[in-house]
């Protein structure tokens, strides 16, 4: 049977939508795209259920403003209740997307210092793809195949893409986790807006770690994956 055109959770409001394509893109991590029913601003998130007997969960969004389709990039959690399902997802299921919305936006007039750990990644692709420049990206991973989109990133960012990797199949180009990559700076800049993106403790710890070197609160924007 069909499934209904909307979803209406709450205050959520989610549209079907149909998947284009749906990739393991290393293990246990996925590239989902699908229909572009709306436009977005790199940075949004979208609330996404693949029925109406659960609450939706939130990703970020993994594709630029002008691409023809919108993506996410999600780790499968092996017990979770959403990522199993969404991992099983084929070209022509429908599923339900919210709209993009969101606060997590890039200050283009502000050079920007973009941080992430993981599929944190994911809205500094969007921002990539739309145009925004980092003065650095620093994406950290334990392993060398969980560095998302890297030819592009190095094309676009060269010498300030860094992938610091806390693993040892020996990829990366700063061997260490980010926050070591920025405690080992001499000094970091102080005017500049750093953007954070991944799991809580990621987040806090280099949060902290910038506040402690200076860095305003207020030129500290975080998006954390709870
Ligand atoms: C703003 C935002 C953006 C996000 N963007 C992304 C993104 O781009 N990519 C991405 O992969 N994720 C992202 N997330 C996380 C995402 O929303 C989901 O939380 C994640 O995908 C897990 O969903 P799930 O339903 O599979 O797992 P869940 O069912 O939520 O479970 C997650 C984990 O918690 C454990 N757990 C569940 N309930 C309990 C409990 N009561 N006590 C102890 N442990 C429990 C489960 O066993 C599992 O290991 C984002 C979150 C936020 C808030």
């Amino acid at each position: 049977m069909p499934k209904p055109a909307e979803y209406i959770r709450g205050d959520q409001y989610l549209f079907n939508n149909k998947v284009l394509a749906n990739d393991e893109v290393a293990e246990e991590k996925f590239l989902l795209r699908f229909e572009k029913q709306f436009n977005l601003k790199a940075g949004h998130v979208v609330a996404v259920a693949v029925d109406q007997s659960h609450d939706p969960r939130i990703y970020s969004v993994c594709s630029g403003e002008q691409d023809p389709y919108l993506q996410i990039l999600f780790d499968l959690k092996e017990d979770g209740l959403l990522t199993p399902q969404l991992a099983k997802l084929k070209p022509g299921d429908s599923f339900y997307v919210s709209k993009p919305y969101g606060s997590f936006m890039p200050d283009a007039a502000t050079p920007m210092w973009w941080i992430a750990t993981g599929t944190g990644i994911a809205p500094f692709y969007a921002m990539m793809r739309s145009g925004f420049k980092a003065e650095r990206l620093l994406h950290g991973s334990r392993y060398g195949s969980h560095f998302f989109f890297e030819r592009e990133f190095k094309q676009a960012f060269k010498e300030n893409y860094l992938r610091c990797q806390s693993g040892d199949d020996g990829i990366g180009d700063y061997f260490g986790r980010v926050t070591s990559y920025l405690e080992n700076q001499e000094q970091l800049p102080t005017h500049n807006k750093y953007y954070l993106c991944g799991r809580a403790l990621m987040v806090v710890e280099v949060r902290d770690l910038l506040i402690s070197r200076g860095i305003p609160y207020g030129n500290i924007v975080s998006e954390i994956f709870f």
